[in-house]
């Protein structure tokens, strides 16, 4: 058995912060059942959207492929239960605060009748390259909330020289056990998820990183060790601090390694996958369940019974919050995600999704308070986890300057919202970093627009030079053989070339 350890490096800011966890975490996870309908966006992960291949009125079944990855970083999305396709529309969704996207309706047959499974293998006797592949066709991504596709980044890390497989327990956010529960219930699900991506990135070391104030997930991940007997895997606490669950901060807590400034994990020899895309990895490759359902905590002080419940993905929120008991009467604001990086959503008929880790409902916005001008204490600084200087990256965001927005390091921000926390004079320093953001992508997309319709033109004009140059040499070539001919094959050369100076004038 593998006693968890502690040598752990330092993690710079951060903050110690009430968990609130307490109440949603007394009961066993509550399955909900399967709804009416279930509503699948076809955009639940980071890269292009994935392309339907149903239309209405296709009957469908649990576990088939509803819409198809398309491009690089694309994943399909599957059928949570069996049913009928009844609308392909726009519909309400958490990713895009206020919006609607599209999404693929099913009313459920009420059967759950299952499509046929894949072929389950010994996942030790797949090629890594094809297990990459079967786990891009379950549908898997970052269950953390980043929702970055899986089998893509396990390649990133196949083409460095990847040293440790962090796998992240470490649930930082207040409010939020969806991971805990999963640990306590789904621990040999967990291992056994670990030691197949192991497998797959061809890499002989996992830390599974928990937090030091989750004594019973601790134990049941110990047993589920002791039973497993795998060596390569070793159980590492770390101290509870916000937010000591971003990936950057992970490594350099569990590995000592400093992920460098606008860099990836894999670039110190690290990937970290959190414990709940561990489990659903199991899920598909071992048992054949492509990720159709999630676990997600249901708490705050507008639910009157928190607790943690499995659905499956395109249950709304209504439903889930119906079958929990429903809202108390303190019901105000309802937020999908933590109350420092969720977003706020307006109605309760978004749907669950691949991100969704928690549903939050208070009675007003926790951490919303009136904002008075920044005094320069410094606070912000001492906090950010990241060694940035929130006040000037304000002050930058204010100016709109981008050069020293990118300057002073805000495509590193993480947006963890430490910095609002403990600002004095209440200033959403992470809502205008968030916005900044958003204006240095907008200007990166319209730049690299620009750089292709100018690469554009340049071809165009090469083009339109060629054809002519080849023109000029037609002619120039017909001339000489004119010198040779008669005057009625001059006549008609001569014709010829008005018709071609016609056309291309044209
Ligand atoms: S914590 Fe707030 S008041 Fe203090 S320096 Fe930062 S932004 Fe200004
Ligand atoms: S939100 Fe950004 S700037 Fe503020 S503390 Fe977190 S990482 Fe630092």
């Amino acid at each position: 058995m593998t006693a968890p350890t502690y040598d752990l490096g330092k993690l710079h800011g951060g903050l110690r912060l009430p968990g609130h966890k307490e109440s949603s975490t007394r009961e066993p996870i509550l399955d909900v059942p399967v709804p009416a309908n279930v509503v699948l966006p076809i955009e639940q992960h980071v890269g292009e959207p994935a392309q339907p291949v149903v239309d209405v009125g296709d009957r469908v079944l649990k576990g088939q492929p509803v819409a198809e990855p398309d491009g690089e970083m694309g994943v399909p999305v599957h059928a949570s239960t069996s049913g009928t396709v009844v609308a392909i529309e726009q519909w309400p969704v958490s990713r895009r605060q206020g919006g609607k996207a599209p999404c693929i309706i099913i009313e459920s047959d009420g059967l759950d009748e299952a499509s046929a499974k894949q072929d389950i293998a010994d996942y030790r006797k797949i090629e890594p390259a094809d297990l990459l592949l079967r786990i891009l066709n379950g549908g898997i991504v970052g269950l953390g909330g980043a929702v970055f596709p899986t089998a893509q980044k396990l390649m990133q890390a196949r083409t460095g020289e990847t040293e440790y497989l962090i796998l992240n327990g470490v649930e930082c956010e207040p409010y939020i056990s969806c991971d805990d529960v999963l640990m306590r219930e789904r621990s040999t699900e967990v291992l056994g998820g670990a030691q197949v991506l192991l497998h797959a990135l061809q890499v002989n070391t996992c830390y599974v990183a928990v937090e030091s104030d989750k004594p019973e997930a601790i134990a049941r991940l110990t047993e589920a060790l002791a039973d497993l007997d795998d060596e390569r895997i070793v159980i590492k606490q770390v101290p509870t601090i916000y937010p000591s669950g971003g990936e950057d901060q992970l490594v350099q807590l569990v590995a000592n390694r400093e992920v460098p400034s606008g860099g990836l994990p894999t670039d110190v020899g690290c990937i970290v996958q959190n414990v709940g895309t561990a489990a659903a990895v199991y899920d598909w490759i071992v048992r054949g369940e492509p990720l159709i359902s999630r676990i997600t905590t249901v708490t705050g002080d507008g639910i009157a019974n928190p607790t943690n419940v499995r659905s499956r993905i395109g249950t709304t929120i209504a439903d889930i919050v119906n079958c929990t008991g429903g809202y108390t009467d303190r019901a105000n604001h309802l937020i999908i995600g933590g109350p420092l990086t969720g977003k706020s959503v307006s109605t309760d008929e978004v749907p669950v999704v691949k991100a969704s880790n928690c549903v939050l409902v208070v009675a007003k916005s926790t951490y919303t308070r009136g904002e008075l001008p920044c005094i320069r204490c410094g606070d912000c600084a001492a906090v950010c986890p990241v060694q940035l200087l929130p006040q000037q990256l304000f002050w930058h965001a204010c100016a709109d300057d981008e050069k020293q927005l990118r300057d002073f390091g805000l495509t590193d921000c993480i947006e963890c919202g430490c910095c609002d926390l403990v600002c004095p004079s209440h200033i959403p320093l992470t809502a205008n970093f968030r916005i900044a953001k958003g204006r240095i992508r907008e200007l990166a997309d319209e730049k690299a627009r620009a750089e292709r319709a100018r690469r554009r033109f340049e071809a165009r004009n090469e083009r339109l030079e060629r054809e002519q140059r080849e023109r000029d040499d037609e002619l120039a070539r017909q001339k000489d053989a004119a010198k040779t001919a008669g005057p009625a094959a001059i006549a008609e050369i001569l014709k010829r070339k008005q018709r071609k100076d016609e056309d291309s004038s044209s």
